[in-house]
């Protein structure tokens, strides 16, 4: 069997989103899981379209995630152009061939004719279909017109065999003769994506499953050139959080970049984008890019559809993050430090940092988890007044409890197992739960309502700072 070759076609029409990478991802998977290629093809012929930008940041969506492309813009190689809209000769070469077989026609018709006949399908609730009247009624070619496929009237049906969803057929006898080559002399998706394919020696197309209705046409332009067809794969479709519509911008779907400014790490991303369709028979939930390039196979992508749940990208991500050593995990985290740390030194940050690791979901949390460490938050009366157990307590009580903790962390060496020690200590001594006392020094040392643990978050803010914060506090109760 030749060299497996795959291909990412993206049209450059807005931002790559979680659908996209998805497939973007299979199809790398499998090229590298058989040591084959893995083509970037920029779909860019429709010029109406094209969203500025949008080709950079598919090269940057890639990059980060670290789908290197062998083939393609930036990378070369020996089918290029990987544009589309640098190859109009070349589509131009394989229109004139297909013409002189009559496997394309001319077409005149306007766009009122069209109409017309449309509506009329829809009255008579059929589907629409060019009548070929150009067939018969030719005008001068040097008038403006379409290039119309001719579909042929045997075979009756046309099928493969996908990769993912087993054998599939279509009645040739619904298709419309559809338009190949557009006045403008532009080529439609379907005829440069067949002749890109083939010239390009693509051996496998996977692709999401809204191109199923496609491919039918793909195989009939394969056949009229006389070419063998490639593999397909038709991946299913990402389910919005709520598993019933298709996953969408308004279910807050992000983009690789927006994934990566808030401080997701790629290999997480790659972790979860895998397991949305693709598992290999396993328990096994995580997977490191190199571990799925090993277990990869067309085979296993399911054949229903995945449900898109950003908690559980969260876990995966928590997950990679913990995986760390503290000096990498400080590395990658720059540039998502409260503006509050700027003045403080690294070693003090990695300690903070090291605190929070266990708990951070992605990177951008950082500010909000950390930034008491590095200044005074205002005193917020609520977070006493609004906490559950605090708000049963009166305001002298709570005076008292506070006076008795700094007394036992004012003789205190700041030590985690000394401040443990004491700590506990102080619960036996009032009598009070955790949830009381160590709330309320949580939330006199650091203003916020949750931290990590409470010797261990009192250790690294120090004793001064602790004791000036509860003395703040004591004097505005
Ligand atoms: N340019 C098409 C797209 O935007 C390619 C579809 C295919 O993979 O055939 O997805």
């Amino acid at each position: 069997m030749s060299e497996v070759r795959t291909r990412f076609a993206p049209s450059p029409t807005g931002y790559l989103h979680v659908g996209g990478l998805r497939t973007a991802l299979f199809k790398y998977l499998f090229a590298k899981n058989q040591q084959g290629t893995f083509i970037l093809r920029i779909d860019d012929t429709d010029r109406e379209r094209f969203v500025e930008g949008s080709v950079e940041h598919i090269f940057e969506s890639l990059r980060w995630l670290g789908l290197e492309w062998n083939e393609g813009p930036e990378a070369g190689g020996d089918y290029g152009p990987y544009e589309q809209s640098q190859r109009f000769d070349i589509y131009h070469e394989y229109t004139d061939k297909l013409a002189a077989t009559h496997a394309l026609y001319p077409c005149w018709c306007s766009a009122e004719r069209l109409d017309q006949l449309r509506k009329e399908a829809q009255a008579e609730k059929r589907a629409f279909k060019y009548d070929r009247y150009c067939l018969k009624h030719p005008k001068d070619l040097a008038e403006p017109h379409v290039m119309r496929f001719f579909i042929p009237e045997s075979p009756l049906s046309i099928g493969w065999d996908d990769a993912v969803r087993g054998h599939v057929e279509v009645k040739t006898t619904d298709l419309d003769d559809f338009i190949a080559i557009k006045s403008d002399g532009w080529p439609t998706y379907h005829f440069s994506s067949v002749v890109d394919d083939q010239t390009m020696k693509i051996t496998h197309v996977i692709r999401g499953d809204e191109w199923v209705a496609s491919t039918p046409k793909h195989l009939l332009l394969y056949q009229a050139f006389n070419w063998e067809p490639p593999v397909y794969a038709h991946v299913p479709t990402i389910l919005g959080p709520d598993g019933k519509h298709k996953l969408s911008k308004r279910d807050d779907a992000k983009s690789a970049i927006d994934y990566k400014n808030l401080g997701y790490l790629p290999e997480a991303v790659i972790n979860y984008l895998a397991s949305l369709g693709f598992n290999d028979g396993t328990e096994q939930e995580i997977y490191s890019p190199e571990q799925l390039t090993k277990v990869f196979s067309l085979e296993r992508i399911s054949k229903s559809p995945a449900v898109f749940d950003e908690r559980r990208l969260d876990w995966m991500n928590g997950y990679w993050i913990r995986q760390f050593k503290l000096d990498e995990l400080f590395a990658k985290v720059q540039g998502f430090w409260p503006a509050e740390a700027v003045a403080a030194n690294d070693d003090f940050k990695k300690q903070v940092l090291g605190l929070v690791q266990e708990r951070l979901k992605y990177f951008a949390e950082l500010p909000d988890l950390t930034r008491f460490f590095f200044t005074d938050l205002p005193l917020d009366m609520k977070l006493v007044s609004e906490n559950k157990q605090l708000k049963k307590l009166k305001s002298e009580e709570l005076k008292d409890l506070l006076e008795r903790s700094k007394t036992t962390l004012e003789s205190s060496d700041f030590s985690v197992d000394d401040l443990s020690a004491r700590l506990n200590k102080l619960l036996e001594e009032t009598g009070q739960k955790p949830a009381v006392l160590f709330s309320l020094i949580r939330i006199a040392t650091t203003s916020a309502p949750a931290s990590p643990g409470l010797a261990d978050t009192l250790a690294v803010l120090g004793k001064q700072h602790s004791l000036t914060r509860i003395d703040s506090w004591l004097a505005a109760f």
